[in-house]
């Protein structure tokens, strides 16, 4: 028990340290805290209950999985999954097969694999009949808050989150407090994650010193940090002028730019889509033109540039007819989109609960079709979940206050395997959308179980069917619009670098 206590009293130093720095209150008793989601959904919990507790056997020695969710300190065990349908985009491979993980990397895989017995000793051997095994999936749009905000999420909660949700990496967007637009941010969320992070954390960096829109970040410098792109997410980047020497300037350090895409203009005032429901409600509303208005002026842009723009967060049928027309001709743009926006319309604001708050805004079912045409024709490469922890101070109140967005880390996959059970995407589609093409966009490795690999892996139940309760998710924030929904598959564990990230196959 140890390892218990020690990750205890780390867990509890880290929070006395950041018990003067917000709106919240922490308890300042050595096993429970609590924050504000949780206070308001049934008092103070256990700390115990806030870590994943599920004791993990490797060989004689049972420890915590906290433990093996420390990708540093994590205990080095081999693993064999048996039988289970391996489905990896990046290398074309679809079939039932054998899964072999020595020392962190992916050792071999083929169907039936013979490992002798000698060898098989010190290897954990995992059926996966009936489950999927696939390269560690990776949401490119997450909002982890720390810095500045760590009362909705941290980098330690929200990768918590990630791993439960079956993500193995996740880019964190650099709208934090301090902004992320300078080496010594970046530095600071690669070394928290090193330290208390359950998945790989990519950061991206700002285009705009403050997120202010005047003047560029030094590219180079977050480059050379460990920044995977660059974006002012959350805001737009308003002058055409400096959009165009954002992309230029990502050119010479092939650094990617993330676009949100809205046209702040029109979006004023805005709660929700401008449709029939905003009419109803006497809500104003926020049209597609918004949106579209923006990414036509990135594609003409990447155009002009030569340059490489990836759409966030595409919502509407124009964008996706822009993009799919764009590509087309070649410019250089990738998209992606968000389960919420192929799952849900504006219908849902019916009753103004704000948890359905975001931007964009949920769209129409017109919309909806769109968007699932477009991921259905490659038009979307990638889905990510723009996961934006918000506490009930800025969610549970009126509509017309209340912040933008949702959480979806916890959410995401069985949303994503709807889409196969619809015919939208094959499995493999599916899997590379949220694994294989966010890493290639990214330009990171990870997304393969290609031998000699790092062994970032996911195994999925694609059958399992159960109540997505927020109540229980890993995230310190609940404001996920898909609470109560019965839902069919689940991540049952992630391996990241051969270690175990996050496990419901070992209690
Ligand atoms: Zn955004």
């Amino acid at each position: 028990m140890a390892v218990r206590r020690r990750g205890l009293q780390n867990f509890d130093s880290m929070r006395f340290r950041r018990m003067d720095s917000g709106p919240i209150v922490w308890e300042s008793g050595r096993k429970r805290h609590f924050d504000a989601g949780r206070r308001t959904r049934g008092g103070i919990l256990p700390y115990m209950e806030l870590l994943p507790a599920v004791a993990v056997k490797h060989g004689n020695v049972e420890h915590l999985k906290t433990c093996c969710n420390n990708v540093k300190r994590g205990c080095s065990v081999d693993f064999l999954f048996r039988n289970g349908r391996v489905i990896d985009p990046a290398n074309n491979f679809d079939q039932i097969a054998d899964v072999l993980v020595v020392n962190g990397v992916v050792a071999d895989i083929s169907p039936m694999l013979e490992v002798s017995a000698e060898r098989l000793a010190g290897v954990e051997v995992i059926d996966a009949s009936g489950k999927w095994v696939t390269p560690g999936l990776v949401d490119m749009h997450v909002h982890l808050r720390e810095p500045g905000e760590e009362y909705k999420e941290t980098i330690e909660t929200g990768t918590r989150a990630a791993a439960a949700g079956g993500f193995t990496s996740v880019a964190c967007m650099p709208n934090t407090r301090p902004v992320n637009d300078c080496a010594a941010v970046t530095e600071f969320i690669l070394a928290r994650s090193k330290e208390q992070g359950a998945c790989r954390v990519l950061p991206v960096g700002a285009i705009s010193k403050g997120l202010k829109g005047e003047a560029l970040t030094e590219f180079g410098e977050l480059r050379e940090a460990g920044a995977v792109a660059v974006t002012d997410d959350g805001r737009p980047v308003t002058s055409n002028q400096l959009m165009r020497r954002a992309l230029e300037y990502a050119k010479v350090f092939d650094i990617l730019v993330i676009s949100h895409a809205e046209d702040l203009s029109l979006a004023e005032g805005g709660v929700m889509n401008e449709g029939f429901t905003s009419t109803l409600l006497g809500l104003r509303g926020i049209p597609n033109a918004a949106e579209e208005v923006m990414v036509a002026r990135d594609l003409l842009l990447a155009e002009l540039t030569h340059g490489r723009v990836h759409i966030a967060h595409v919502s509407t049928e124009g964008s996706v007819r822009m993009i799919r027309e764009a590509k087309s001709r070649g410019v250089g743009v990738t998209a992606e989109t968000a389960p919420h926006y192929f799952t849900l319309s504006d219908a849902e604001l019916i009753d103004y609960d704000p948890v359905f708050k975001m931007n964009p805004p949920l769209r129409s079912r017109d919309d909806i079709l769109a968007v699932k045409a477009g991921l259905a024709d490659g038009t979307l490469d990638a889905i990510a979940t723009d996961h934006a922890p918000h506490s009930v101070i800025e969610k549970d109140v009126e509509i017309e206050f209340a912040a933008n967005g949702v959480i979806g880390l916890e959410s995401a996959l069985p949303l994503i395997l709807g889409l196969v059970r619809e015919g939208v995407l094959t499995p493999m589609e599916a899997i590379a959308k949220a694994s294989s093409n966010p890493s290639s966009i990214l330009g990171v490795s990870s997304g393969s179980l290609r031998r000699g690999t790092p062994a970032d892996l996911t195994v999925i139940d694609p059958e399992l069917r159960y109540i997505l309760d927020a109540n229980a998710f890993y995230s310190k924030s609940r404001n996920c619009p898909f609470h109560g929904k019965e839902v069919q598959g689940q991540a049952l564990m992630a391996l990241v670098d051969g270690k175990i990230a996050f496990s419901r196959m070992h209690r």
